[in-house]
């Protein structure tokens, strides 16, 4: 009695299954997402679901809550410390350094992903354990112009699915010479306050993430903390200048959050985070940013990047919160109705040389009677029902049905597919 009942099995927690007709709103998303991206040069790259957890205890940061508590690590058989991704940079940034992209191509290397990732949270509406993003890397540039670009594809991308109510946070977390100042002057007053242990220990190790802490206790206690902004250098300060302006000239509108710090150790200069206001408290749909120090964090060269990641699943919650519909093609645009064993032969052949011509058809299987087939041709969403019996076949014709207005004509079954193909042009 060990063997568990099969209707007893659901979907692990954390994780849900993409069942249609809302399994064509991702594939919609996913495909509005990697459009842009396509059209601006980026090429598709795909990499294993787990790596070395090594690759992510160091590109993701030992202090994050990725790495420390949200990470599926695994012991192969074999003794391997493997983790299943848990989000994408660091894999996508290990295979165009292994591939050596960066010495045979032209820099930057521009490279956009799509998949699922792992992260071992709280499940909650927004949050799941099992998710999806589309993303982007621009690896091997250091250029304004190349922030901007990341950040305005991302719009595009939501603006042409019909997205209207998200806002673009913007920051600036500065580089190596002027961020460890600010880090020290920040730990000084994040030192004076009254948190709590883990807070403080966060404190040592990354004070920035404190600033992104949730909590209204720990927020009261942050106002006129030390900003990034009023500590950046003059380098950095130009540089995020120069991306405010080519964001501005393209009439993207931002907001400036100068706490905004993101989850993520290796983040550099440029940060942003798209949110949409109508998500409670999973209000992140999208995010990313420079992260000029990474690829040396995993033992490649020196080579400055940027890229975001945008969650696929929270970006479906975003339109119908706001109610938009994508465009979902009807599948199905004729199907055919078999009356018997002969018409069933014949209609299948139909069916099939339509299909190779490029209409999309179905037929109804399992041997159902007119009644049947015809209910089944109404919910297919089919324009167009062609019915045929031994009689008609004995004319050489099918009868096509107008499923909207009812009318039936006959036509020849030589002639069939050309009618169809004219009528659905
Ligand atoms: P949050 O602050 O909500 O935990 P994050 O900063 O951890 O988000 P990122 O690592 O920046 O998220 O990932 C980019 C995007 O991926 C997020 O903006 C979000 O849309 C999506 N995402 C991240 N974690 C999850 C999750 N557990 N479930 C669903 N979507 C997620
Ligand atoms: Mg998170």
């Amino acid at each position: 009695m060990t063997e568990a009942k099969l209707s007893t099995f659901s979907a692990p927690k954390g994780t849900y299954d993409l069942i249609p007709p809302d399994s064509e709103t991702f594939l919609a998303v996913r495909e509005a997402i990697a459009a842009p991206l396509r059209s601006a040069g980026y090429g598709y790259i795909e990499t294993p679901v787990f790596e070395d957890v090594k690759l992510f205890s160091r590109g993701v940061g030992e202090s994050t809550d990725i790495v420390t508590k949200e990470m599926y690590s695994l012991t192969t058989k074999g003794g391997d410390e493997l983790a299943l991704r848990p989000e994408g940079t660091a894999s996508v940034l290990r295979a165009a350094l292994q591939a050596n992209l960066h010495r045979v191509g032209n820099l930057p290397v521009k490279l956009w992903y799509s998949g699922s990732y792992y992260r071992y949270e709280k499940p909650q509406a927004g949050r799941y354990r099992q998710f999806s993003q589309v993303g982007a890397e621009a690896i091997g540039a250091e250029d304004p112009a190349l922030d901007a670009e990341l950040i305005i594809l991302a719009v595009d991308a939501y603006r042409s699915l019909g997205l209207k109510n998200f806002r673009l946070l913007l920051n600036s977390l500065g580089d190596r010479e002027c961020r460890p100042v600010y880090r020290a002057a920040l730990q000084d007053f994040l030192r004076g306050l009254d948190l709590d242990e883990d807070t403080l220990r966060r404190a040592e190790i990354n004070p920035l993430r404190v600033l992104d802490d949730k909590r209204e206790s720990v927020q009261k206690q942050l106002t006129g903390a030390p900003l990034m902004r009023d500590h950046l250098c003059e380098d950095c300060k130009a540089y995020h200048e120069q991306v405010r302006e080519l964001l501005t000239a393209a009439g993207v509108a931002f907001e400036d959050d100068p706490k905004l710090v993101r989850g993520l150790d290796y983040y550099t200069r440029t940060t942003f985070e798209f949110v949409h206001d109508g998500l409670g408290s999973q209000s992140a749909v999208g995010g990313g940013g420079r992260y000029d120090g990474l690829s040396e964090m995993i033992g490649g060269p020196a080579l400055p990047s940027v890229g975001w990641a945008l969650g696929v699943d929270r970006t479906v919650l975003a339109l119908k919160a706001e109610g938009v519909e994508t465009a979902v093609p009807a599948r199905t645009q004729v199907f055919a109705v078999p009356l018997g064993e002969q018409a069933r032969q014949v209609l299948f052949g139909l069916v099939t040389e339509a299909r190779r011509a490029g209409v999309a058809a179905d037929i109804a299987f399992g041997g159902k009677g007119l009644k049947g087939a015809m209910k089944s041709a109404d919910r297919s969403g089919a324009r167009w029902a062609v019915v045929a019996g031994e009689r008609d076949l004995a004319d050489g014709v099918v009868q096509l049905k107008d499923l909207t207005t009812g009318d039936q004509t006959p036509v020849a079954v030589t002639a069939l597919v050309t009618t169809l193909k004219e009528k659905l042009s």
